[in-house]
């Protein structure tokens, strides 16, 4: 791969970044103050909507979608995506700010990509334009869910309308005032092939029998105001037109969904990684003890340097996924993005517990974003996957590569 940003990628990062210095990092504290006070749990932040409007305006925008759709996106590659998210990630509450946030942007993409002109009119044209949110509902709680397979809810024609029932968790983002639609994955058809059983269908989060049964939280955060809900599905019903692609055509479409949304998620790691480096480093050279500033015994320059190497070895593997998904397609990149997927939050998590350690005090307190950061950095060894079924489909696929059967 070519490592040169092309000059369109170059100038949304000068212009992005310069947009994060003067309207972004400023607000910062001030964000923070309100979302973490309990008196705001599932409450908006006031000043989030005029840097949307402020962002839009610059054309920092719904800069995910990596093919134009009408003049709402700008058709970044991935690769050209990939250091924005990075710019954006070094905050846990920016992506929004430019429409860019999951799982807005995996909802976004399966509406673009496998939605009726019928539902991107309602739902996709309002998520784009970030005038509501979203919300994805896969996981369940009584069943392993790494095994989609497994998800049970079920989802039965009657008529002119689908009736669905079932329990649902870790839904993310349907705590926020604003998600108004969710995207539910149940089984159509139990009788069928194991991947053909589940379907996707689009359900308001109005509808009656949607209950929220109450808000997780994650180490203690509960990540207001988008949150992750526990929901129970009793016996709502939504139009059959409703159902996305087909009856039976659920893994189909979760594995578009999910091919660039694992790697926006690696994208963000590493700016939560690269901006604990910049911590680390600026705190060690702020602080003396024993006699001499923190940076100068020889075990913290050694955590410090070990931490840029391996920011840097995921950042690259995450740009080589990239440009493999801009080049030959999701599938021909799944290898790839299973690598990034492994390497990139357990980088995240040992960069930021280093940084941790080297902040003392500070850096388990909640002075400092490296806290919450290593609790999102946690839940991304388990969400969209855990390690081990990545590990386990690149095992197969690597010895398959490297072995053949003698006489196959
Ligand atoms: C913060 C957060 C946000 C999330 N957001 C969403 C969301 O918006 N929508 C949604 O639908 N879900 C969401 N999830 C759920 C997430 O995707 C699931 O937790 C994940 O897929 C694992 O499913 P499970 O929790 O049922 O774990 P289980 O399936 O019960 O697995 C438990 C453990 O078993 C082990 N295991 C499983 N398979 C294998 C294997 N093949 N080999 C070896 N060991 C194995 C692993 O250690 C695994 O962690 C979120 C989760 C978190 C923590």
């Amino acid at each position: 791969m070519n490592f040169d940003y092309s000059d369109k990628a170059k100038s949304y990062q000068e212009k992005l970044n310069a947009f994060m210095a003067t309207e972004v990092y400023p607000l910062e504290k001030e964000h923070n103050e309100f979302a973490y006070h309990p008196d705001n749990n599932w409450k908006r932040w006031p000043k989030l909507e005029m840097l949307k409007e402020k962002a839009k305006a610059a054309g920092l925008w719904n800069l995910f979608l990596p093919k134009a759709y009408g003049d709402l996106s700008p058709g970044l590659t991935n690769l050209e995506y990939a250091p924005l998210a990075e710019i954006m990630g070094r905050l846990l509450w920016a992506s929004e700010i430019f429409n860019c946030s999951p799982p807005d942007t995996g909802n976004m993409e399966v509406l673009a990509k496998y939605g009726t002109p019928a539902h991107q009119e309602k739902w996709l044209k309002p998520l784009m334009n970030g005038e509501i949110r979203s919300a994805f509902l896969m996981t369940e709680p009584n069943v392993a869910s790494s095994d989609a397979t497994n998800v049970s809810t079920s989802i039965k024609l009657d008529g002119d309308e689908y009736v669905i029932n079932g329990h649902k968790w870790w839904s993310s983002g349907a705590m926020d005032p604003h998600c108004k639609i969710a995207i539910v994955m149940g089984k159509t058809n139990p009788e069928e092939h194991r991947h053909q059983q589940q379907s996707m269908i689009l359900v308001p989060m109005d509808t009656p029998g949607l209950k929220i049964v109450r808000p997780l939280s994650v180490f203690g955060y509960n990540d207001s105001p988008e949150g992750h809900a526990e929901i129970i599905l009793d016996n709502v019903r939504v139009p059959k037109e409703n159902l996305l692609l087909g009856e039976g055509r659920g893994f189909e479409i979760a594995q578009g969904r999910l091919g660039p949304g694992r790697i926006h998620h690696c994208m963000r790691l590493i700016g939560m990684a690269q901006r604990s480096l910049e911590l680390m480093s600026a705190r060690s050279s702020e602080r003396v003890a024993f006699g001499r500033a923190i940076r100068d015994f020889s075990s913290v320059r050694q955590e410090i340097a070990y931490s840029r190497c391996e920011v840097e070895q995921a950042r690259l593997l995450t740009l080589s996924a990239a440009d493999k998904m801009d080049k030959f397609g999701n599938k021909a990149a799944k290898d790839l993005i299973a690598m990034i997927k492994i390497v990139a939050p357990n980088m995240a998590l040992k960069v930021i517990d280093r940084a941790i350690q080297i902040h003392g005090g500070k850096g388990v307190s909640g002075d400092t974003p490296l806290a919450h950061f290593y609790a999102a950095a946690r839940t991304l060894r388990l969400a969209d996957g855990p390690d081990e079924v990545h590990l386990y489909q690149l095992g197969k696929s690597t010895i398959g590569k490297y072995y053949k059967e003698p006489n196959s």
